[in-house]
């Protein structure tokens, strides 16, 4: 497996979850790899090309965030590897754990995500001096491929309903096209019922009724946006891990940002890079372990005596780690 520590939070987070997965008892032989601002510094280049061996050899990988600066400078790497794989869905799903205090209870939402186009096509230019355009594209194959990936999801564990979340009464050609595939695709899972809403409209009653949702479909910006709101929901970015998957292969990664304002003190929360870590082995088939990390994991929080500040406690990441790894052993 392929292991990218990445930037900022990221080898701190990424070292917690090897350790959790080791301890987990899954025998992982980790290619170890550098990407983003990290690799900028020593090899020139935020994507060396050994990086991109690795993937190509193991075709999965845990990966940790990556610097991309706002406004300046190299595109997202995020973004090139997710398009250079085609992992075309992003999957974070977001769950509320007794003992981290939030207003809402029994959160359990399904963000799924396009992955590899709309506004984040790269398509930028200046018209003319102070004019400029950022092409939106959307396809009916992307947006089928979605759809059905998350109908998929949506059967494969028994969820009852699936939101297609837009904004076509504004964006009528290309969000158009993206409910209209959604549609047809719900046509083949009759026993999953199909709604769809306004992104804002949906935002809203996400905040106020989490509860009313349960599978949520979104093109890429949308996705990108609604999911760190529903990370919000249950406690925070500290929480939420998140997986994009394309047919061959899988990158694995927490759905929070290099956190710099908290890089290098000890004290990120690991347990959306653990969790991130579980999603990965439940896909290289170690259920069990999996399984074994999820246990545990709910059982620290649930405690709340071992929890990180974002989550309203004192423990570092190493304390939460450990935690998570005697709860294991504890079985
Ligand atoms: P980036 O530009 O890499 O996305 P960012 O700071 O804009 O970085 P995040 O890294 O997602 O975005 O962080 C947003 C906020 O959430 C920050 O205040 C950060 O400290 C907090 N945060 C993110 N991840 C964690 C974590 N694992 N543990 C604790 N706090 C976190």
């Amino acid at each position: 497996m392929t292991l990218i520590p990445g930037d900022g939070v990221g080898p701190e987070v990424i070292g917690a979850a090897i350790k959790v997965i080791e301890a987990a008892g899954a025998d992982i032989e980790w290619d170890r790899q550098s990407a983003g601002a990290s690799a900028l510094k020593r090899f020139g280049t935020p994507v060396p090309d050994a990086l991109i061996d690795s993937l190509r050899r193991t075709h999965v990988a845990l990966k940790g965030p990556l610097e991309t600066r706002s406004g300046e400078g190299y595109r997202s790497i995020n973004v090139y590897l997710r398009k250079t794989f085609d992992l075309y869905a992003n999957l974070r799903p977001t769950l509320s754990f007794a003992g981290v205090h939030v207003p809402f209870r029994n959160v359990d939402l399904i963000v799924v995500r396009e992955n590899t186009e709309d506004l984040y096509s790269g398509i930028e230019h200046t018209v003319a001096p102070g004019v400029v355009e950022s092409i939106k594209v959307i396809t009916a194959r992307a947006s089928r491929r979605i759809a059905r990936f998350a109908f998929e999801y949506a059967r494969r564990h028994r969820r009852k309903s699936l939101t297609a979340i837009h904004k076509a009464n504004i964006m009528k050609l290309s969000d158009g096209l993206f409910i209209r595939c959604a549609r047809a695709i719900a046509r083949d899972y009759p026993e999953i019922k199909y709604r769809e809403q306004i992104v804002d409209a949906a935002c809203m009653r996400l905040v106020t009724e989490p509860g009313s949702f349960d599978v949520l479909l979104l093109e890429n910006l949308y996705g990108d946006i609604v999911s760190d709101l529903c990370a919000g929901l249950v406690g925070g970015l500290g929480l939420v891990p998140g997986a994009n998957y394309g047919d061959k292969g899988a990158i694995f990664e927490a759905v929070h940002g290099t956190a710099p304002d908290i890089a290098g003190k000890g004290v990120a929360n690991p347990v959306a890079a653990i969790l991130s870590g579980a999603m990965m082995l439940d896909y290289v088939g170690h259920p069990r372990a999996a399984a074994s990390i999820r246990t545990a994991t709910g059982a620290v929080l649930r405690s709340g005596r071992v929890l990180t500040r974002d989550i309203g406690g004192k423990a570092s990441t190493e304390e939460m780690t450990a935690a998570i790894i005697r709860a294991m052993e504890r079985g």
